[in-house]
C-alpha cells in the first residue's frame, strides 16, 4: 500500500522473540487505537516496551500476531508510506556527522531553513544556531552536543515530521523537570489530533492519555484510565 495513513493502529496478539534468544520479550500483546487516540505504556526497565515500539516501525516482524494501520497489515505497506505514516522519537537519538540542517532534513525532505530554524527555537536549541546557523557541523569534527541537546534535536525532528501516528520512547529522559514539562506540552500540542503511543516511566503527561497500559515481562498486565491506576 502506497497511500496516506489515517492513523488507526491495531496490535493483535503480538509476540516477539529476538533471534537466537529463548526469551519471548513481547507476549501476546493487543492494543487498539482509533485515529487520534493516545496511549501511555509504562513498565519497568527491560519489560519489552522499546521492542514493541520497534515492531511498529518494522525494525523486526513479530513471530506471532499482526499489526495493522488503517486495517492494513504492516507488511502490505510500502516502506515509504510507512515512514510517512509514523513519526518516532526513539529512546536513543542518532546524530549524524553532518550539518545541523542535514540532521533535520531527513525529518522533512522539503523543509525550508525557516522551518528548521523555527523547530530548533521551539525546542530551545537556538544557542546551537549562533555562529554558523544551520551549517553548524555536528558529530565528529564538529560541535559536540550534550545528552539534553541530543534529546531536543530528536524532538525537533518529530515536530518537523508531520505524520498521523506519533511513537515516543521516553522522549524526555535525562531532561530536568521543568524542561520535561515544556517539551512534553510541545509534543502533545503537536500531536493533538494524532494517534500517540507514549512510552514513559514518569507520571508526567498521563492525564492527557486516553488509555494507560502497564507492561510486565512482555505482557500487558493492567489497563485503564489515569485515575484508575
Ligand atoms: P527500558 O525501560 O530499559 O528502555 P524496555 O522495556 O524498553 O526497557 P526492551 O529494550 O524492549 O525493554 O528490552 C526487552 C528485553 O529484550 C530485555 O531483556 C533486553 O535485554 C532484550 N533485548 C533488547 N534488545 C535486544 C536485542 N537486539 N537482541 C536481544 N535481546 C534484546
Ligand atoms: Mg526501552
Amino acid at each position: 500500500y502506497h497511500g496516506d495513513a489515517q492513523g488507526e493502529l491495531k496490535i493483535e496478539n503480538v509476540s516477539y522473540t529476538y533471534y537466537g534468544s529463548t526469551q519471548t520479550v513481547v507476549k501476546n500483546v493487543s492494543i487498539d487505537l482509533k485515529q487520534g487516540e493516545k496511549l501511555a505504556l509504562l513498565g519497568r526497565t527491560g519489560c519489552g516496551k522499546s521492542t514493541l515500539l520497534q515492531l511498529l516501525t518494522r525494525s523486526w516482524d513479530p513471530q506471532q500476531g499482526q499489526i495493522s494501520i488503517d486495517g492494513k497489515p504492516l507488511p502490505t505497506w510500502s516502506e515509504g508510506a510507512l515512514r510517512k505514516a509514523i513519526t518516532v522519537v526513539s529512546q536513543r537519538v542518532d546524530i549524524f556527522n553532518g550539518s545541523l540542517r542535514e540532521n533535520l532534513v531527513l525529518a522533512k525532505p522539503n523543509g525550508t531553513d525557516a522551518e528548521f530554524t523555527e523547530a530548533l527555537i521551539q525546542v530551545g536549541l537556538s544557542p546551537l544556531l549562533e555562529d554558523k546557523g544551520l551549517d553548524t557541523w555536528l558529530g565528529e569534527g564538529g560541535r559536540q552536543i550534550s545528552g539534553g541537546e541530543r534529546r531536543r534535536l530528536g524532538i525537533a525532528r518529530a515536530l518537523l515530521h508531520d505524520a498521523p501516528i506519533l511513537l515516543m520512547d521516553e522522549p524526555t529522559e535525562g531532561l530536568d523537570r521543568r524542561t520535561e514539562q515544556q517539551i512534553l506540552a510541545l509534543l502533545l500540542e503537536h500531536a493533538k489530533d494524532k494517534t500517540v503511543l507514549f512510552i514513559t516511566h514518569r507520571l508526567v503527561g498521563l492525564d492527557k492519555m486516553d488509555q494507560i497500559c502497564l507492561m510486565d515481562e512482555g505482557e500487558i498486565i493492567e489497563r485503564g484510565k489515569h485515575q484508575a491506576l
